[in-house]
């Protein structure tokens, strides 16, 4: 008797029950079979995403389903998967899309989600122990740290992303600069009042940081972008003299490589330069351009990564790993592991069996269970090969040039910033004089009208108070031909809107 098929065959009888309370199916033949069937489905999506829309709005009905009471009896898998085909998968935000232009996301690829299936099939827990998941884990940090030149004695952790992996250096810098009394102590007892710095380019998890670690964001300075929306280094070292004139204790900053608005990259190596000379923590919020490292145009113009105190990234954006998979990399190891260690009698170390293998990844972060991301990571540089993404970076990275090429042809759109990388912020201008209002209310209607037409989807931003159209390049399956749907799709619409 199958637990998969149908609902009416889901009952167990009485004697079974007593015998085998499991999860487990009492016919594992169907499981598979519906397993089967479960994976053709995916890869079908996979396989024909550029015959679908991008997005598509979700009708009130489908979100309604989705309101239902506590089930306490079963369904079966067959069902609960015709759910997810019917109502779930067909009102998904489209970052697999070839179409997706929007924020910074990554597009997935078949293999990771392949390695993904396995990493659950085995449900390891990387919080510590002795086990062969974490020498998977411990072998990307073998490879992060050849790529960023680090030392053996660097440290390095998967978390969810690169808003928990800023947080995570913002509390080792601070464990540098007040020592390790400051975990018993916290920052009220301590003299020093400390400040922290970052650009005006900066992703909003770096203030998020400063607040969630206690130290107020009237402390964070947020220097201003010059011309080529760069950290204004002049300004960062009069700033950090003011402050220490006025008795403050500068100690941390964080650069960006690769700003989420324009995908400006700040000069990496005067920074080193900077905070080597007033003895600050040099971070570097890499969220998606640290993996530029994969390319050899780019990896020359992030010079001074290799300088970095910390740098947090993610695998999930450039490198097409599933999500979610940020890291954070420290230089200082020891360091790293003194402010998150702690000493409780549950999480005994031994020399020998399952509880050896110290220190362990939950001696590095907050988080004490973990899932085993290194596996679709490792899968993903493995299968495809660093020099093939670094292939993908540059991809995305020239077809942001084709698309200012195409604008800069057409005199009714406007560039609005430069071109660093991948991203490029442009804005419909039409023929005729209209008012700055306007102008951000038609690209702003643009950029929600391209999203209900399900055939592109950049998303909005603002530079220097204007709205701007955003197209982040960034999924490896953006073709030209999605670049020219974009240009078309603006033009016709912003026509349309100002009857130009
Ligand atoms: C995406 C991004 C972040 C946040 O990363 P998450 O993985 O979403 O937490 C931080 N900084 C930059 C520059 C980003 O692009």
């Amino acid at each position: 008797m199958s637990n998969f098929q149908t609902d009416s065959q889901n009952d167990l009888s009485a004697s079974e029950n007593t015998t085998r309370n499991t999860l487990d199916p009492s016919d594992w033949q169907s499981l598979r079979e519906q397993g089967h069937r479960m994976l053709d489905d995916i890869i079908d999506h996979m396989s024909a995403l550029h015959d679908k829309p991008v997005w598509q709005p979700i009708p009130q009905v489908k979100r309604d389903l989705f309101t239902e009471p506590l089930p306490h009896g079963p369904s079966s898998l067959a069902s609960a998967h015709q759910r997810f085909m019917e109502d779930v998968l067909p009102y998904s935000v489209g970052n697999a899309s070839p179409g997706f232009m929007g924020w910074v996301q990554g597009g997935g690829s078949p293999v990771g989600m392949l390695a993904e299936m396995l990493a659950s099939g085995l449900n390891a827990n990387l919080g510590g122990r002795d086990q062969m998941p974490l020498e998977v884990e411990r072998q990307i940090l073998h490879w992060m740290r050849e790529l960023f030149h680090f030392p053996e004695s660097a440290s390095g952790l998967f978390v969810t992303g690169a808003s928990m992996a800023n947080m995570i250096s913002v509390l080792v810098a601070r464990n540098r600069i007040l020592g390790q009394s400051v975990r018993r102590q916290g920052l009220a007892d301590s003299p020093k009042k400390l400040v922290a710095y970052t650009s005006a380019g900066a992703h909003g998890c770096i203030m998020q940081a400063i607040d969630l670690c206690g130290m107020g964001t009237d402390y964070l300075r947020v220097i201003e972008l010059d011309d080529q929306y760069q950290m204004n280094l002049v300004q960062l070292k009069q700033t950090i003299d003011n402050d220490r004139a006025q008795g403050l204790t500068p100690f941390f900053i964080a650069g960006s490589a690769g700003t989420v608005d324009v995908g400006a990259i700040d000069d990496l190596d005067a920074i080193a330069d900077i905070a080597a000379a007033e003895n600050l923590w040099f971070h570097i919020d890499g969220a998606f351009g640290a993996m530029a490292m994969l390319s050899k145009k780019i990896a020359p113009r992030l010079k001074g990564i290799e300088r970095a105190d910390s740098i947090a990234f993610d695998f999930h954006k450039w490198l097409q790993v599933p999500y979610d998979a940020g890291f954070i990399i420290v230089r200082d190891g020891s360091l790293h592991h003194d402010t998150f260690a702690s000493p409780a009698t549950y999480l005994r170390r031994e020399t020998r069996g399952l509880a050896g293998g110290s220190p362990w990844p939950c001696d590095f972060g907050p988080d004490l269970s973990r899932g085993f991301r290194a596996l679709k990571t490792w899968f993903t540089i493995k299968v495809y090969g660093a020099d093939k993404l670094g292939s993908i970076i540059d991809k995305t990275c020239d077809l942001a040039q084709y698309l200012k090429t195409k604008i800069e042809a057409q005199s009714e759109l406007e560039m609005m910033a430069p071109v660093a990388l991948n991203v490029v912020c442009f804005r419909y201008l039409g023929k005729n004089n209209i008012t700055a209002d306007q102008l951000n209310e038609t690209n702003a209607d643009i950029v929600a009208d391209l999203h209900e037409s399900g055939l592109v989807a950049p998303s909005a931003t603002s530079i220097n108070g204007q709205i701007a159209i955003r197209a982040a390049m960034v999924n490896h399956r953006i073709e030209q031909r999605n670049v020219d749907i974009l240009v078309e799709q603006v033009l016709r619409l912003g026509r349309l809107k100002l009857k130009d």
